[in-house]
């Protein structure tokens, strides 16, 4: 597979077409290539952090894989053609972030008024609506399958494949020392076989990590106003411990 044609660039990730031998375009392959872009508060905040593309895609990879072996279908299909990337399949994707927490942090916080680091068990599952006018409101499962943007079968197989995901990711980072807070996923269809799959990312954009002082490992620090630089020294730490790790 050889990469092909730019045709999307997102807050966090380049899309690219991809080649067969023969250089026509494959149907339902693309790849994807995390950027060292970072944006928060509804994209008002921007900036770079070096290194952070390859990072995530690292993460990302290394997370997507062990949660195929757990039993979740993913978009993953294999490594791309530069560090940051990957061949994914192409999905229709369901326009739901499905947000899991093992402690309250964030909007969570905020919205209930209850005290950081509360402990959830099993996974406490929320699902927010992607809707940019209406500022991804909360959304109840039951309004999401009566609106049609997702079927029961479906919601059903997605706390199944949460409470999978929820209990890989945290071993993976509790081998490094750090605790997953929370994390928000995404799912789409397989545009061929229209299975229901794990697609988009998991990485440190994506989720809370604390380490074992209480310290963000993760995004977190840019919505607090650190610079560019500095999340990049924590992004890179977690790449160093992944590495000593292989
Ligand atoms: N999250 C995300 N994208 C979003 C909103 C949230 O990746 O657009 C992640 C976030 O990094 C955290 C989890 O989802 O790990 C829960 O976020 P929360 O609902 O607490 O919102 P926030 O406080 O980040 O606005």
């Amino acid at each position: 597979m050889e990469r092909g044609s730019k045709f999307y660039a997102g807050k966090a990730n380049t899309l690219y077409e991809v080649l067969d031998d023969s250089g026509d375009v494959l149907p339902n392959v693309i790849e994807m290539e995390c950027t060292d872009r970072i944006s928060a508060g509804d994209g008002d905040k921007k900036d770079v952090v070096e290194g952070k593309g390859y990072a995530n895609n690292l993460v990302s990879t290394l997370l997507f894989k062990k949660f195929a072996a757990a039993g979740v279908p993913t978009h993953f299909i294999s490594e791309g053609t530069t560090p940051a990337s990957k061949f994914v399949r192409w999905a229709v994707m369901i326009p739901l972030e499905v947000i899991g927490r093992d402690f309250a942090a964030g909007s969570f916080c905020r919205r209930y008024g209850v005290e950081k680091g509360r402990a959830f068990d099993p996974v406490l599952v929320e699902f927010t609506y992607k809707n940019d006018a209406l500022h991804d409101p909360l959304i109840t499962d039951d309004a999401a399958v009566q609106l049609g943007l997702v079927t029961k079968d479906d919601v059903d197989k997605i706390y199944v494949y949460m409470d999978v995901i929820n209990k890989v990711a945290s071993d993976f980072f509790a081998e490094l020392g750090l605790t997953l807070v929370d994390f928000k996923v995404e799912f789409g269809y397989n545009e061929g076989t229209g299975e229901l799959m794990l697609c988009d990312e998991f990485s440190q954009d994506t989720c809370r990590l604390w380490d074992a002082d209480g310290n963000s490992v993760d995004k977190d620090l840019f919505r607090e106003g650190k610079s560019g630089k500095a999340v990049s020294d924590v992004y890179q730490k977690l790449v160093s411990m992944l590495e000593a790790m292989e």
